[in-house]
């Protein structure tokens, strides 16, 4: 349960501020992380302070996720890789909640939270993600095997990481049908196995992926050019097996069945579930799909309601192909940020009174992503993130590490400063 609400006022205003205030319009901005801080002061930005936002969250931090792929070999700790959001947001005058929604009434204009009601004239939903841990029973934090898709449990995967060095066995790593967060279950694959040859224990060590994906590096975004040849390469030089293509059927304590009978026994196993949406949101059917992820326009207008918005995660996409096992779509940070900045620009513009212009659907932004591994890695580009796409390049080398180590600090000191604008 969140603790109970907390309100931090952006500034102190002189009774003529609080009249106009009165009149100016509410924006309430649902979740504080990357879609949520960016659209949060972009909107106070676009209107030159001339609009209430508030952001209500049900975290006071900002975590900054690509890391959590080393927490667990304690390469990083929550202090390295998270802010407290408060001071980020009063400084840019945005007023900051801290609670979680739990009713949406898009009608009334409403939403309830832990912190009590919250109105608004409009709602951007950046409520992220909820991992599914019922796709496969085995899973969650009291299963079998360790995830990385939150703070909480990438702690308790550094804990089973120590116990494992303690009594070492085979590893799998994996993502499960209809997961779309491969790129992080590469990242722990690569590091895992940089870690093992650290630890003395590479030789020894079965380390296997298995994942819904039809083919290696096909990512969720139906692959790019040369990346399967590259990935295969990769696996090659590390020693690692891959079974792809496959559906899991639950996981038992030291082993994996899978959909076809298959099991591989594990000393220590790591595996990504799909995500859905918040339940604050999924409970709001008029808004959302069968995930509980907002049904948008490539205005990330609601499909319902002009004056709903939802970006990152929380917004949803349509995969574009059928896989025979199925797979999920990685929403990573800068789709996020630049949806984030296409809700801000377009809610400025109905405040303004004019209708909304900035377009951008998913699918059309451009793909820019580092995958790490360990010491080494892969720098992704591509003009668009899914087909047809004009280029797509993968670059691998020891530079990709060193720019996911440089920008993890980057983009900490942009986010922590407000610096919505910066690239
Ligand atoms: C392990 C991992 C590694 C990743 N690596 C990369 C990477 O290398 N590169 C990349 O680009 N992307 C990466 N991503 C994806 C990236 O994390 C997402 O794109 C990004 O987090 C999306 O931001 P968001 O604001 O939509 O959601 P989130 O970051 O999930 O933020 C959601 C916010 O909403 C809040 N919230 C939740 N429920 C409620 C509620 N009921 N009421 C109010 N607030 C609520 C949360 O507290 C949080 O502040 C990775 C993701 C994971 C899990």
């Amino acid at each position: 349960m969140p603790p109970v609400g907390r309100r931090i006022e952006g500034t102190r205003r002189t009774d003529t501020e609080r009249e106009t205030a009165m009149s100016r319009k509410k924006v309430l901005v649902l979740g504080g992380n990357f879609g949520g801080l960016t659209a949060a002061i972009t909107i106070k930005h676009e209107l030159h302070g001339d609009v209430d936002v508030t952001v209500l969250s049900a975290s006071d931090e900002f975590l900054f996720t690509p890391s959590l792929i080393w927490v667990p070999f304690g390469k990083r700790t929550r202090a390295d890789i998270t802010f407290k959001v408060g001071p980020t947001f009063e400084d840019h005058q945005v007023d900051f909640v801290h609670g979680a929604a739990t009713g949406i009434d898009p009608v009334a204009r409403r939403v309830e939270s832990t912190a009590g009601p919250q109105d608004y004239d409009y709602l951007v939903i950046a409520t992220g993600y909820r991992n599914r841990f019922d796709v496969i029973p085995g899973l969650g934090p009291d299963g079998n095997a360790h995830t990385i898709t939150t703070m909480d449990d990438a702690i308790r995967a550094g804990e089973g990481w120590r116990r494992f060095l303690d009594d070492p066995g085979d590893v799998v790593i994996g993502a499960t049908q209809g997961a779309g967060c491969f790129g992080a279950a590469y990242e722990f694959l690569f590091n895992m196995s940089y870690q093992l040859r650290k630890a003395g224990l590479h030789k020894q060590v079965r380390l296997t992926y298995v994942s819904a994906e039809p083919f290696l590096g096909h990512f969720g975004i139906g692959g790019l050019p040369h990346g399967e040849t590259l990935l295969g390469m990769f696996l090659k030089k590390e020693g690692i097996d891959a079974v792809l293509d496959t559906a899991m059927d639950h996981v038992d304590e030291g082993r994996l069945t899978l959909a076809d009978g298959r099991t591989l026994d594990f000393g220590y196993a790591m595996i990504i579930p799909p995500f859905s949406g918040q339940e604050v949101v999924s409970g709001s059917t008029d808004l959302t799909d069968a995930n509980g992820f907002v049904k948008v326009r490539d205005t990330y207008q609601s499909e319902k309601f002009d004056d709903v918005y939802a970006v990152g995660v929380a917004a949803a996409v349509d995969v574009p192909w059928q896989t025979p096992t199925p797979v999920g779509i990685p929403k990573t940070g800068f789709p996020t940020e630049q949806q984030a900045h296409v809700a801000a620009k377009n809610i400025a513009a109905q405040i303004r009174g004019e209708v909304p212009q900035e377009h951008k659907a998913f699918g059309d932004i451009p793909a820019v992503c580092v995958m790490d591994a360990g010491n080494n890695g892969v720098i992704i580009l591509a003009d668009k993130m899914l087909p047809p796409r004009k280029h797509g390049v993968l670059i691998p080398g020891p530079q990709a590490h060193l720019m996911k180590l440089g920008f993890e600090k980057y983009f900490l000191w942009k986010m922590q400063h407000g610096q919505v604008r910066l690239p």
